[in-house]
């Protein structure tokens, strides 16, 4: 499994909103500006296909518009896109669909097309394409997944989303050698999210897990825990039963 950051900042940061890409085609998360960066980093819209949501906030969600418009605007898929996400997906997509581009979703949906997976608050799993994908809610200001990614290798990657340190988080810390961790901030956690100070006593319980700091603020720079790693925004990772950094850059 090899895992490429999009972006690994919070609203406000320098970097691009947090997400990432599983083997080239599985994304997690669509914040603002995604899709152009994934570009910027040789990678292929187009090859996506499944996309993951943590939570629709719109530095996790806005640019889903264009992932339907770069498979759907020039071209037409062969088989349906995987949408996973928090329950009500389906009808937020078409709302904001309609203030983005009025009147055009009908046409794009039918060369796209999705297909919904919706979890509801007790969690869910979904298999496909040689994963299986378990999602579990987290504790965010509104309804949050946090996702546990298997291949058939059996690489697992955990992926928090924005969460509080909640006992998925511990779920995810205990079942993953990888994770992908909400750490917005350089001291306590606020806001519906973890910060260093939640981060680092958790990397110290699991000293056998390899942690990747994401979604942080600008001063999010650097930890004495060597097992929190802070990626750059298109730094790659391969997955396997630990974590190793496969260096900077595009393919
Ligand atoms: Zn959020
Ligand atoms: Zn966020």
């Amino acid at each position: 499994m090899r895992l490429q950051f999009i972006g690994t900042g919070s609203i406000l940061s320098a970097s691009m909103s947090a997400s990432a890409l599983v083997d080239g085609k599985v994304l997690v998360d669509a914040p603002n500006g995604s899709l152009k960066a994934m570009r910027g980093h040789g990678l292929d819209p187009l090859d996506i296909d499944v996309c993951l949501i943590t939570h629709f906030h719109a530095d996790h969600f806005f640019d889903i518009v264009f992932l339907f418009l770069e498979q759907g605007l020039r071209h037409a898929r062969d088989r349906e896109l995987v949408l996973i996400g928090p329950s009500g997906f389906e009808e937020r997509l078409e709302r904001l669909f309609e203030m983005a581009y009025p009147d055009t979703y009908a046409g794009i949906r039918e060369k796209v097309p999705p297909r919904f997976v919706e979890i509801g608050d007790q969690g869910g799993e979904w298999s496909g394409d040689g994963y299986r994908i378990h999602a579990m809610p987290v504790d965010h200001t509104v309804p949050a997944l946090g996702y546990a990614i298997a291949d058939e290798s059996g690489a697992r990657l955990g992926y928090t989303g924005d969460t509080v340190l909640c006992p998925a988080v511990e779920k995810l810390a205990a079942d993953c050698p990888t994770v992908v961790l909400d750490t917005s901030f350089p001291a306590e956690g606020k806001f519906g999210h973890m910060g260093l100070a939640d981060v680092e006593p958790l990397a110290d319980r699991h000293p056998d897990v390899r942690f990747l700091a994401t979604h942080r603020d600008d001063d999010v720079t650097r930890s004495s825990r060597t097992n929190i790693v802070f990626p750059e925004d298109g730094q790659a990772f391969e997955i396997d039963g630990a974590a190793t950094p496969a260096g900077p850059g595009a393919p």
